[in-house]
């Protein structure tokens, strides 16, 4: 079993001084494979200080200097790309094709960051003023277990292209991951405290950090109601905030669409991640006439989804990354039962083939009502809502109507039409007869509580600056 008993401050790894631990385990097999000492609130300040006289010095470095830093963090990971990749599907249970492109993805971002800065436009001029952008300062990064490498690439590129330096409370369930990370960082040589990470929970260091006055700016990554404690502590100091939180993304089946064609995209939104995504796609709204026929599509494809290993590239659902995580899934498919929403498939329990891990059986429940809990309330899991329209402006208002408002999706033959749909919808991203878009850095973002501010490419840049203007 791999011990973690290191934080890494100023580009050292310092053993945490701490006896509190928490033992993870592989979520296919239930075996422990690590322990990761938490920090004490100390240690949390420590790595703040450090980060605060870092900004002094590293936001004067040269541009052509961080571009190069971008480079080496680049190819160093790109070296460790499939140790990275193992360590996910080991700590994670995600799925190997899928882990394979997010972990690439994630790396290419250092070399697309470093191509944004080569044309960003830190200043502008005109007769009576000069506009500058420069990095906001200390940026404290939360992140969560569900993505871990994409979380930290796309927070650690623009934090370092702008000049900034960052703190960052990595989720307790991916200590692997993140220490081969560091051991990458490390090995690239970047300059000392331009990236502290410190080990532990969100109660204890979490808290310490979105409370510090020495961080100018907050990016959290996580759910609605850590999003919303995070906001409170945040307002103390006027922190500067980029919130993405959690979803419940309608997926909507315009009357024209081509079902047979559309339903295995509508399952690979609903379970990426083995339903554990931000972005999952759990309602599917279908005209009312179409509800059978969509019953039948489903049915049909789940049944060739195969369940299991996660590193058996045929895998397209694999387990919950936890106990809890199992048991909040559970919860919520015995409310949907209780309810009285119908079960089409999967239900209650393990799938029967496997003595061990965390595998939930993929689920659909056909919903009479919006009001169900299941309906209304993030999941994170393999749980699909089915829910009957009657017209196009009933199937609107039904999408529109969640506290959320991070993804949609809306599938139709008439790209036209979906377009005019797809304006409508109160949500920061609409994909349009596709689960998986291939537009490379597009702004990633919800409305209402989906967050708040957008990251992704340029955005992240934006969203890491303070805007001064120097006036004549
Ligand atoms: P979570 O909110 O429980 O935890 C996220 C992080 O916050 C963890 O590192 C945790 O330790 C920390 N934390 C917890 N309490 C804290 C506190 N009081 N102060 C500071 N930090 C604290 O979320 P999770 O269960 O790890 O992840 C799943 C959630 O993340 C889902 O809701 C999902 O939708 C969301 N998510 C959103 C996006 C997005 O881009 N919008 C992406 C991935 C995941």
């Amino acid at each position: 079993m791999k011990i973690i008993d290191q934080n890494y401050i100023n580009g050292e790894f310092k053993t945490i001084d701490s006896s509190k631990r928490l033992t993870l385990k592989n979520p296919t097999t239930e075996e422990d494979i690590a322990q990761i000492y938490l920090s004490t609130p100390a240690e949390m300040d420590e790595a703040i200080h450090c980060a605060a006289t870092t900004f002094e010095s590293f936001s004067q470095t040269s541009i052509d200097t961080r571009m190069d830093i971008l480079q080496r963090i680049h190819d160093e990971l790109h070296k460790y790309e499939e140790e990275l990749i193992d360590l996910a599907v080991l700590e994670f249970g995600a799925t190997i094709t899928t882990t394979r492109r997010r972990t690439k993805n994630a790396i290419n971002l250092f070399l697309a960051i470093k191509e944004e800065l080569k044309s960003y436009d830190f200043i502008k001029k005109d007769d009576y003023s000069i506009t500058i952008k420069e990095g906001v300062g200390v940026i404290g990064v939360i992140i969560p277990w569900n993505a871990n490498l994409a979380h930290l690439c796309s927070n650690i590129a623009p934090a370092i292209a702008l000049g900034c330096t960052l703190v960052i409370k990595p989720s307790e369930f991916n200590a692997l991951e993140t220490q081969a990370f560091l051991e990458c960082l490390h090995r690239a040589n970047i300059p000392k405290g331009v990236v502290n990470v410190v080990h532990g929970t969100g109660e204890v260091v979490g808290e310490i950090l979105t409370k510090h006055p020495l961080v100018n700016a907050i990016s959290f990554i996580g759910s609605t109601k850590t999003g919303k404690r995070i906001f409170e502590n945040c307002s103390k100091t006027i922190k500067r905030m980029t919130l993405e939180l959690g979803g419940k993304s309608p997926t909507v089946l315009l009357e024209d669409a081509n079902l047979a064609e559309v339903i295995p995209h509508v399952l690979s939104s609903a379970y990426s991640n083995s339903g554990q995504a931000c972005h999952a796609g759990s309602r599917l709204l279908v005209p009312k006439a179409k509800v059978n026929e969509v019953k039948r599509l489903l049915l049909e494809t789940i049944q060739k989804l195969k369940i299991g290993d996660p590193k058996n590239e045929e895998t397209k659902i694999g387990p919950m990354i936890n106990q809890t995580q199992f048991n909040t899934v559970q919860d919520y498919i015995k409310s949907g039962i209780e309810e009285g929403a119908q079960l089409l498939c999967g239900g209650l329990g393990r799938v029967q083939e496997f003595e061990k891990g965390y595998f939930v059986k993929p689920t659909v429940f056909i919903c009479q009502d919006q009001t169900l809990k299941i309906v209304q309330e993030e999941i994170f899991g393999p749980v699909l809502c089915v829910l009957p329209y009657e017209s196009e402006q009933e199937a609107l208002n039904m999408a529109n109507d969640t506290l959320f408002g991070l993804s949609a999706y809306v599938f139709s033959s008439d790209e036209t039409k979906a377009y005019e749909f797809a304006k409508q919808i109160r949500s920061g991203r609409v994909l349009i007869n596709t689960a998986a878009s291939k537009a490379k850095n597009p702004p990633f973002g919800g409305m209402k509580q989906s967050g708040l501010g957008r990251m992704g490419g340029r955005y992240s840049m934006d969203a890491f600056c303070e805007i001064k203007s120097i006036l004549f």
